[in-house]
């Protein structure tokens, strides 16, 4: 489900030369030489030569092929083509050799019985709430079968009220409607889409008092100002309609019913009306041809410039005249589940895994979301089988798994993680993650503890289009890209010479949160965009018409993507030791601290200087006097935090993953061969414990289910990331009592993970022949 809007790689530098902590510097740790890391030179040699084979293998041929299958018939959860996917992908698993079986689960999941939008005042128009077929595209007609467009987990309701334009229906917009004197309570509320995660929408809505939310799809954010629409273009028609779920996902992903816990046939159910993830108020989703007649038939204030969208009207934000009606029901049924899981056991290490998961649901055909990055994994799946008949055997044990019920909520990945939990507390090493794939520069983001390795993966792999290596041109891009930042010449200097490039922290909206932010495993999210953007997702539009058409035209993407993953995942599995580096963790937790620090000055030099023009009348003074508009209330200045647990704590994390990294290099110019001896178990055993360390037990405010103390998707932006978000997020509500107790949470953590590394480095001291 994920839905790109932002540039790629490398763009959030700014902070670099703050430096971490108090440390002093410490001698230089020398050059790893340039065998692979984590390997003794002699394994290297051979994943070398292993690696090279698997990544002659895949081919566009087989990689259409797969696509052509998979989204020829819609399949949402419970659906029939859903069920025969998941037996189809089995299959497939099978007929590569490999060991595979269903895994099913029982959730709750709503498909709708009723939906109905029409303005009633000041003139009467009934919303058409339909995709139509378009000519030359045989699926995008497959009624019978499509899901309606609707917003999953949109509480059932029938109301009538005055409606209000918010922008893009986030807290900000809400502040500047104060200021304009409108009020939201007791209106139906209609927001666009982009700008947060949509579920954000009527979370916040309903906070304000609306009792209805309608999100339509504005031609700006991704219609017609933005290209040809579909299907002369890529870009979406004035009926095209983004589905989408609306679930409380920042609280807990997964089943409503069963938080925390797999969604088993005799798993213990809440009552439907006690799960706290479903909307508060009802809400549906329009197009800008459904949405254009009750625009145009608002008055009141005109709505500031960054609110007006791309529609040949004056953009008005009401409330009314207009009046609208809004009835939504659903049929709230239990739905099956299949998650595909299939196994390649390893020689060595068998209790170690390495996981790499896509989804197979869509809300319609989904041949971009989520097949482009299933069709990948299939491919993986059977160059593997290949390898394995010519000899190829995995020192760990590598499990692929094609997830149901993404789309929804992250259904068949959480469900599976929760179920399995401790197993996957004592064997995980890693998981790796793709959703849509497209033409473009490759996007890395996920742990930082993986940045070096998959920085080393990039390097190996060609960009088909240019020639160069995906690397470089990921690097390139992010040189391009850096001129919109306001720090520019320290982000290209950055980019020249760091070595390894920057890689996003993971917030949401794919199946990596729960196995990194509840269950601490180490993640990458991984796919190639940027050169094939459109308008079709989550509508009957996403399909194979359009991604022959407009997406990865020659599936050359399609093969880089699975020759990026297998290679990745590969090395995971057959590297001595796992290829983690904690020196950019430390760096990375380092840049986050300086951000919340700035974010305290920035609140209390803000609160001064509002305060301050409040007293000076400058808003009074500048606000037209014949239109209603408020001056913003004053605000109390934030006190200082004491930060000083999160220093000490960083740096002593930065001296743990220094020495950790040192004991690797000495290792590494001997040959490596000490990585060879037995013991080497046991670290492995303190190495796994790593990624876990950075978790809390009690996990976020409010917010159990959330466990990591670096990452997690924003309480109010839903898939956008929070890093520290504990820390950050106290800092942005204004909890200061709260944002003190965070310190110490991340701080612990932090120590925690410097304890482990400690214990690592001496392990691996000890390894030396
Ligand atoms: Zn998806």
């Amino acid at each position: 489900m994920r839905l790109i809007t932002r540039p790629l790689t490398a763009c959030a530098v700014g902070l670099l030369l703050l430096g971490g902590g108090p440390a002093p510097a410490p001698a230089p740790i020398p050059a790893l030489p340039p065998e692979l890391r984590g390997f003794t030179a002699r394994s290297a040699a051979a994943e070398r030569e292993w690696e090279g084979k698997f990544r002659a293998l895949p081919s566009p041929d087989s990689l259409r092929a797969y696509m052509r299958h998979l989204s020829a018939r819609p399949h949402h959860v419970g659906s029939p083509y859903d069920r025969a996917n998941a037996e189809w992908i089995l299959a497939k698993f099978r007929s590569f050799g490999l060991d595979a079986h269903i895994e099913s689960f029982d959730v709750l999941f709503p498909t709708p019985l009723e939906r109905v939008v029409e303005l009633v005042e000041p003139r009467r128009f009934e919303a058409r709430l339909a995709e139509p077929p378009v000519a030359g595209d045989p699926t995008s007609g497959q009624r019978a079968e499509q899901l309606p467009t609707y917003n999953a987990y949109s509480i059932d309701g029938d109301v009538t009220a005055p409606l209000v334009y918010v922008n893009y229906g986030v807290p900000a917009d809400y502040e500047r409607l104060e200021r304009l004197g409108v009020s939201v309570k007791g209106a139906i509320v209609i927001a666009r889409y982009f700008g947060s995660w949509r579920g954000i929408k009527p979370k916040v809505a309903a906070e304000h008092g609306a009792i209805g939310c309608l999100i339509y799809s504005d031609p700006k954010d991704d219609g017609y100002t933005q290209g040809d629409v579909y299907p002369r273009g890529p870009w979406r028609p004035r009926e095209g309609v983004q589905r989408g779920s609306v679930m409380d996902m920042p609280l807990y992903p997964g089943d409503p019913l069963t938080p925390g816990v797999g969604a088993t046939k005799d798993a213990k159910r809440l009552p439907i009306k006690d799960a706290p993830t479903i909307t508060k108020i009802p809400v549906l989703p329009i197009s800008y041809g459904d949405a254009e007649p009750l625009l145009a038939a608002l008055a009141g204030p005109v709505a500031p410039a960054p609110w007006r969208g791309g529609l040949a009207i004056t953009y008005h934000i009401g409330p009314g005249p207009a009046k609208v009606h809004l009835r939504v029901k659903s049929d709230w049924s239990l739905r099956p589940l299949y998650d595909v899981i299939a196994r390649i056991p390893g020689t060595v290490a068998p209790d170690e895994w390495v996981i790499r998961g896509n989804h197979h649901d869509a809300w319609v055909n989904g041949a971009w979301d989520p097949i482009s990055g299933q069709a990948a994994l299939l491919e993986e799946a059977r160059v593997y089988g290949q390898l394995l008949t010519q000899g190829w055997r995995p020192r760990r044990t590598i499990l692929y798994a094609a997830w149901d019920g993404e789309e929804p909520a992250l259904l068949g990945s959480t469900e599976w993680v929760e179920a399995h939990a401790d197993e996957l507390a004592r064997h995980a090493v890693a998981y790796l993650n793709s959703d849509s794939n497209g033409r473009g520069y490759l996007f890395m983001a996920g742990s930082h503890s993986l940045e070096r390795f998959i920085n080393e993966v990039a390097r190996d792999i060609e960009d088909p289009e240019t020639g160069l290596t995906v690397w470089k041109r990921a690097q390139l891009h992010a040189i391009a890209a850096a001129d919109s930042a306001a720090d520019s010449t320290a982000v290209r200097r950055d980019v020249r010479e760091r070595g390894d490039l920057r890689i996003d922290a993971l917030g949401s909206g794919s199946d990596y949160s729960p196995f990194l932010q509840h269950a601490g495993i180490a993640s990458l999210n991984l796919g190639y965009e940027g050169e094939s953007g459109g308008g079709i997702y989550h509508s009957v539009y996403d399909d194979f018409a359009w991604f022959s058409t407009f997406g990865d035209t020659a599936f050359v993407y399609e093969r880089a993507l699975a020759q990026t993953i297998g290679t990745a995942v590969m090395r995971l599995a057959d590297a001595e030791l796992p290829p983690y580096e904690f020196t950019g963790l430390a760096e990375a937790v380092g840049r986050y601290a300086q951000e919340v620090k700035k974010l305290l000055q920035d609140a209390q030099d803000g609160a001064r200087e509002r305060n301050r023009e409040i007293d000076e009348g400058v808003f009074s003074a500048t606000a037209d006097p014949r239109r209603r508009v408020l001056p913003p209330p004053r605000q109390a200045v934030p006190p200082a935090l004491d930060f000083a647990p999160l220093d000490s704590a960083l740096a002593a994390l930065t001296g743990a993953a220094e020495r950790y990294e040192r004991a690797l290099a000495q290792a590494a110019a001997a040959g490596g061969a000490a990585l060879a001896r037995p013991q080497v178990g046991a670290l492995n055993a303190t190495l796994l414990e790593s990624e876990r360390a950075l978790t809390s037990a009690g996990g976020l405010p409010r917010r159990p289910w959330y466990r990591h103390a670096i990452y997690a998707p924003g309480f109010y932006t839903g898939y956008g990331v929070k890093t520290l978000p504990g820390v950050r997020e106290a800092i942005e509500q204004g909890n200061w009592p709260e944002a003190t107790e965070q310190v110490g949470v991340v701080a612990q953590a932090l120590r925690a993970e410097a304890a482990v590394l400690t214990r690592a480095a001496a392990q691996l001291a000890q390894l030396a022949p």
